[in-house]
């Protein structure tokens, strides 16, 4: 008997189901009924009401049965706690960085970390900064400059690399700027606030020589190093052979350091880190450490955070799961690119970013389309994705309103939680919807805060 292999196109779940969580079904009905009562404001539903919940990847993932095994093994002492140790030789495996200084999310790091480095008046290049980590920078009394390719702004562009930095601007920022007023020269990989795009190695390398030639240090946001290598594996030419952890070994050989949230590819529910070469400033980001977050072999993290992150940091590596994982966002993508739905091209590494303003013409911006497109997938289909476009962006510090750049609802995928039939069900429900467009109507908001508004703020609908 002689049989061929079986070659199989079907990307499965590299992974079997032993502990699960239900998900509560609900009606129409009810559901109107509950984004009622929440001002409809999808922040504002409870989780058990919502049937595929993909307002954030962050934090949300499931963790494996080694992920456990470990916090159950962990040490919680105070000083000297072997899962420190274990965590640190982890993070010195993968990023090749001396120093680690765990904290208990990203921004933590981020808050030492520019707290430390950035003065009045300092200017921190980056592709483009991540919400919190431009907080962080302007708190400190910095500029932090968005200098990613025009390819990044463009939905319909298919670079492969849309998350690259544009090194024409970096260099002219660094001559008008001036070596002394910029500190550090950051990239986010993947670019999450520009749509999860990555950032070719190619890309990180130049950025990294600049650095060296004007004797800048160099970081880079980590939160998703290890989709960001993957997509350098399958679209960067001579990298199709690597493994992840080498292509993320030579990404962060470039750098002198990185901020990171393991709420991302940490593959965990709650931790992060610091992590960089320099003796002198990492002592001195340690004293900040022990005031802010805890003393420098726990940081913001219990032992068992700690295990649970050395643990999924491989795991986020593992090309079986990266294979399922961006393949699930692009499949959700193909279904929808299909049936002509607008969405940002190519689909990232973590989400998938529908086009309101194009699937929603006849709302003006100020009537918030990505909002109203997103209240229409939890009605229809208990689904909750998130707004960014007007309602979160659109306040001015003067109190006026300025239309957002894009009008995006951001469907984010929790990792190792939903399978192919919940992204079936997706498609549908977006479809659906979509079909159904000229039917939905504008919001307007009916009471908030003044910052940060979207989390908490009340609407109504302007034609129900
Ligand atoms: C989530 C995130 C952060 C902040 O991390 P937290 O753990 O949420 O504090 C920083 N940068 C990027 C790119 C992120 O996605």
């Amino acid at each position: 008997m002689k049989l061929k292999e079986f070659e199989s196109d079907t990307i499965i779940e590299p992974f079997r189901i032993r502990s699960v969580e239900p998900v509560r079904f609900t009606t129409m009905e009810e559901r109107a009924q509950l984004l009622k009562e929440a001002g409809f404001n999808p922040f504002l539903l409870k989780a058990d009401d919502v049937l595929i919940d993909l307002l954030t990847d962050s934090g949300t993932g499931a963790m494996s049965s080694k992920q456990w095994s470990g916090m159950i093994a962990s040490d919680e002492s105070y000083a000297g706690s072997s899962s420190f140790y274990k965590l640190e030789s982890a993070v010195r495996d993968i990023t090749g960085f001396k120093h680690l200084i765990p904290t208990h999310q990203g921004r933590a790091a981020e808050n030492i970390f520019f707290t430390t480095i950035a003065r009045e008046g300092d200017v921190i290049p980056s592709n483009t900064h991540f919400d919190t980590t431009r907080a962080h920078i302007e708190h400190a009394g910095a500029e932090a400059r968005d200098l990613v390719i025009a390819e990044g702004h463009q939905p319909e562009s298919r670079h492969p690399f849309k998350g690259n930095m544009d090194l024409a601007k970096l260099e002219k920022t660094i001559h008008d700027t001036g070596v002394d007023n910029i500190p550090v020269i950051m990239i986010t990989v993947t670019n999450n606030s520009g749509g999860g795009q990555p950032v070719s190695m190619d890309n990180i390398r130049s950025v990294s020589e600049m650095a060296r030639k004007y004797d800048i240090p160099f970081f880079i946001d980590a939160c998703r190093f290890a989709e960001n290598a993957w997509f350098i594996k399958t679209r960067e030419e001579g990298f199709s052979g690597e493994k992840p952890l080498d292509i993320a070994r030579k990404m962060f050989s470039y750098a002198d350091g990185c901020t990171m949230s393991a709420k991302k590819d940490g593959m965990a529910n709650i931790g992060g880190f610091l992590a960089l070469n320099s003796d002198e400033l990492a002592s001195e980001c340690r004293n900040l450490e022990i005031l802010t977050e805890g003393f420098p072999t726990y940081g913001g993290m219990a032992g068992y955070d700690m295990e649970a992150v050395a643990q999924g940091l491989y795991e986020a590596l593992d090309s079986d799961y990266l294979r399922y994982r961006i393949r699930s966002i692009a499949y959700l993508g193909d279904k929808l690119s299909d049936a002509g739905i607008p969405i940002v091209q190519p689909t990232g590494g973590h989400a998938v970013y529908l086009d309101a303003r194009k699937i929603l013409p006849h709302i003006p911006p100020t009537q918030y389309p990505a909002w109203s497109f997103n209240n229409a997938l939890y009605l229809l289909g208990g689904v909750r994705g998130v707004e960014i476009g007007t309602v979160m962006f659109g306040r001015q510090p003067d109190g006026s309103e300025k239309p957002a750049a894009m009008e995006l609802v951001r469907l984010a995928f929790p990792r190792r939680v939903y399978t192919q039939s919940h992204v079936d069900y997706l498609a549908e429900v977006i479809i659906s919807v979509f079909r159904q467009r000229e039917q939905l109507g504008g919001y307007k908001i009916v009471s908030g805060p003044t910052v940060l508004r979207h989390f908490s703020a009340r609407l109504e609908p302007l034609d129900p």
